[in-house]
């Protein structure tokens, strides 16, 4: 009866071990357009792009698909902007984002701060004009919640929504947003890919254990903000394993 169980058991590991390899293989697929143009993802504070983001631009950087950098402020909270932006860049070269194709903003209008509400408007803005300069035709960003519920990320969300419902965007402008899951879900790491593979999405990516190791030294740039728990999340959190992407649409 144990042989069995041992047997039974070493057979669920190998099948889900397969399971993992296959969906791997499949992840990054969906990109659509994005393959004529170039890729921008809009973020709120120096740090967003490997807390949250890391999977997606490991995958794009495969792709070899160039991918631009919105940073809307420079994480000036604790008067650290000028340390966070240079981390920021040495965090965008490991997960392969060249200098030159990163901007971070320093308006006085766009602090980081949850409290200050920033105008859509003039988000939108500096975001159109990124779109155009740059012939971006993929732009990622975070969904309505924002993943952590931070106000500044959620007014990224509302602006880029206000751009596609004005129909303000180039026609083949796609964007995709990143699905923000419950508090349980964001801290099993690894273990929520089973319910993100099941659940509707349009883009899924994952990292394998090396991948996840470049997103680990994207995030060690930002000594600044590596305090204890910074260090915990990095093993559990979901956002360093897994990214998965819903389609904005026409009815937001
Ligand atoms: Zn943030």
């Amino acid at each position: 009866m144990e042989t069995f169980g041992l047997y039974f058991l070493s057979t669920l590991i190998f099948c889900y071990y397969l399971w993992i390899r296959r969906i791997y293989h499949k992840c990054g697929r969906g990109w659509g357009s994005a393959g004529t143009g170039a890729a921008l993802l809009v973020t709120a504070h120096p740090d967003d792009e490997c807390m949250f983001f890391a999977p997606a631009l490991v995958r794009l950087a495969g792709l070899g698909l160039p991918v631009h950098l919105l940073c809307l402020s420079t994480g000036n909270f604790y008067n650290q902007g000028e340390v966070r932006k240079k981390e920021l860049l040495q965090s965008c070269a490991v997960l392969g984002i060249p200098s030159s194709r990163v901007t971070i903003l320093d308006h006085r209008d766009l602090p980081d701060h949850p409290g200050v509400q920033w105008d859509p408007e003039l988000i939108s803005m500096f975001i159109l004009r990124h779109i155009q300069i740059h012939h971006i035709s993929l732009v990622l960003t975070f969904d309505e919640d924002g993943v952590s519920g931070h106000a500044n990320h959620i007014a990224v969300y509302y602006a880029i929504r206000n751009l596609y419902s004005e129909r303000r965007l180039p026609n083949r402008c796609q964007v995709l947003v990143l699905e923000s899951t419950n508090i349980l879900r964001r801290y099993i790491s690894i273990l929520d890919l089973p319910i993100s593979w099941l659940r509707p999405h349009h883009v899924m990516c994952i990292l394998h254990s090396q991948e996840n190791q470049q997103a680990r030294e994207a995030m060690y740039c930002h000594q600044s903000q590596l305090l204890w728990f910074r260090h915990v999340y990095l093993y559990i959190s979901r956002y360093m394993f897994i990214n998965t992407f819903h389609l904005i649409s026409q009815n937001v």
